[in-house]
């Protein structure tokens, strides 16, 4: 049993005291100390104390990350929502979460979906300057009761996964699983209370919340939200002295295509301590021309909701395009041949084999979904992750792709869509592009590029992108159908929605 966030547990422990001064959140023009965190959520959390489990709509807000301290404070499991969700989604997610309640900022107008539950505003009273004796509307006087002491193993999160596969599930997260991918991923990176964090991630996934949110706080150290992404924030927080930037592909790719015209980003790149990729994998393109342009190069990491984080590029280590790096401190990993029990042994960098972790990091359960938990573990444990990989001989794990969409059986072949991917999106007049493949008589499967034009009025043709994979690809790996289209369809992380692809 432990504080999740030691600084906070002393702000509101000493009022005046050092870690009650300290920078914790900045959305913006808004701001709050540790201190001022304590004494908005502590109130909020005596509030929502005594319900089973609540629900909070996740904007990218100040509120928002107050609401979900809030939660865990008061150790009310909290089902962060996706404001973007459309009503079925929303839905779903409600009747599958039964919340007995919704938290929202005072002006957010919430959708007929969210109607039948009682909803408490969250009040942020930016104007407090560390003054825990402030008297908020909700009777209780900062800084409240001593936040009681809490299992580990109690579910602090559910997380509905982003739906790339199919409808989100609610993964159930206790406690536990948050303070030891956080710990971890601080020794992967070097991570400490001096870090400022650049942010622009939606705040209801792993990625925004728990690493972008709570990374941060569980270190004492503080975050900038840019609300939106957009390059000139990025500049700005990096040049005003933030450390870190965390970011998804589609990030990266939009900082890639600024940097040629605009020196400053380049710069304020090059000054930050450490630039992290996730949530999907990076085209290598991207990764090269940015450490071009800026000397740095872009770590990646490998998680999914059910895991929190697996593995990582170290700070200390070789940062290499294409990969996500080795297994975390406490994390298990192994490659399993396509029985899925038998791990392989080879760290050949070719042999493809599913990836399965176990570890403290672990997820608990999907809510009312048994089957699906027990069908995503092992016998022994193994949670199948249902991404294929191949491990390099020093260990460095390289995705090859989702088992379900990425993996394509060709001629006798299982070909990875992403190195053909790689290889399309490097011919200068090829935007995006996504890898498919369809049922075909001969091969079992074809494979199918589906191709964003950088210029659509000038589309390479598919004779020429046949001449500029013939020097990147083996023939058995080169796409035999080309499609174009004005945008892939992508989730709210960026992520593409190969389902949408393959029925179109
Ligand atoms: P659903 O499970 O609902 O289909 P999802 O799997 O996209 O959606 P998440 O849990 O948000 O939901 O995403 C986890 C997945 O994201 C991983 O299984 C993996 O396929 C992919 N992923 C995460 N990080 C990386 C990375 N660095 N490189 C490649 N893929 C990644
Ligand atoms: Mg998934």
């Amino acid at each position: 049993m432990s504080s999740l966030f030691p600084a906070l547990t002393e702000a509101l422990a000493d009022p005046d005291g050092t870690a009650a001064h300290r920078s914790a959140l900045r959305f913006g023009d808004r701001s709050l100390t540790y201190g001022e965190l304590a004494a908005t959520a502590a109130p909020l959390a005596a509030r929502v104390g005594e319900a089973g489990r609540i629900a909070v709509w996740a904007t990218p807000t100040l509120e928002t990350a107050v609401a979900v301290v809030a939660a865990l404070l008061a150790g009310v499991p909290a089902v962060p929502l996706n404001p973007k969700s459309g009503g079925g989604e929303l839905g779903h997610i409600v009747a599958d979460s039964a919340p007995a309640l919704v938290l929202a900022a005072p002006g957010d107008q919430l959708p007929d979906a969210l109607a039948s539950l009682p909803r408490v505003d969250i009040d942020v009273r930016i104007d407090v300057h560390a003054g825990l004796d402030t008297d908020l509307d909700t009777g209780v006087r900062a800084p409240g009761p001593t936040p009681p002491a809490l299992a580990d193993e109690l579910p602090a999160l559910v997380v509905y996964t982003s739906g790339t596969t199919g409808p989100p599930k609610g993964a159930v997260i206790p406690r536990r699983a948050i303070s030891t991918t956080l710990d971890a991923l601080a020794d992967a990176w070097r991570w400490t209370g001096d870090d400022v964090l650049v942010h622009g991630l939606p705040l209801f996934h792993v990625h925004g919340l728990i690493l972008g949110i709570l990374g941060p706080l569980r270190r004492a150290g503080s975050v900038r939200h840019l609300g939106r992404f957009e390059t000139a924030g990025v500049t700005r927080e990096l040049s005003g002295g933030a450390t870190m930037l965390f970011g998804v592909p589609t990030m990266y790719h939009r900082i890639a295509e600024a940097l040629p015209d605009d020196p400053a980003l380049a710069k304020a790149l090059a000054r930050a301590r450490l630039l992290v990729s996730g949530s999907a994998a990076l085209p290598v393109h991207d990764h090269e021309r940015i450490a071009e342009a800026t000397g740095r190069r872009v770590i990646e990491r490998y998680g999914m909701t059910e895991t929190l984080m697996n593995t990582s590029v170290r700070a200390d280590g070789e940062p290499r395009a294409g990969t996500v790096g080795v297994p975390l401190p406490g994390v298990e990993l192994r490659l399993t041949e396509e029985d899925g029990t038998t791990a392989l042994e080879a760290y050949d960098g070719e042999t493809v084999g599913e990836i399965q972790v176990r570890g403290p990091n672990l997820f608990t359960e999907y809510l009312n979904r048994p089957d699906a938990t027990a069908a995503a573990f092992t016998e022994d444990g193994w949670f199948r992750t249902g991404d294929m990989a191949v491990r390099d001989p020093d260990g460095y794990v390289r995705i090859v792709g989702r088992k379900a969409t990425d993996l394509i059986k060709s001629g006798g072949y299982k070909i990875g869509a992403g190195e053909i991917e790689n290889a399309l999106i490097e011919h200068p007049g090829v935007r995006e592009a996504a890898v498919t493949g369809e049922p075909d008589a001969d091969l079992g499967e074809r494979i199918v590029a589906w191709i964003v034009p950088a210029d659509a009025q000038k589309p390479p043709s598919a004779a020429e992108l046949a001449d500029h994979v013939a020097d990147r690809l083996a023939p058995h790996k080169r796409p035999r159908v080309v499609h174009y289209l004005g945008a892939l369809p992508r989730n709210d992380m960026g992520k593409i929605m190969k389902r949408a692809l393959a029925h179109d």
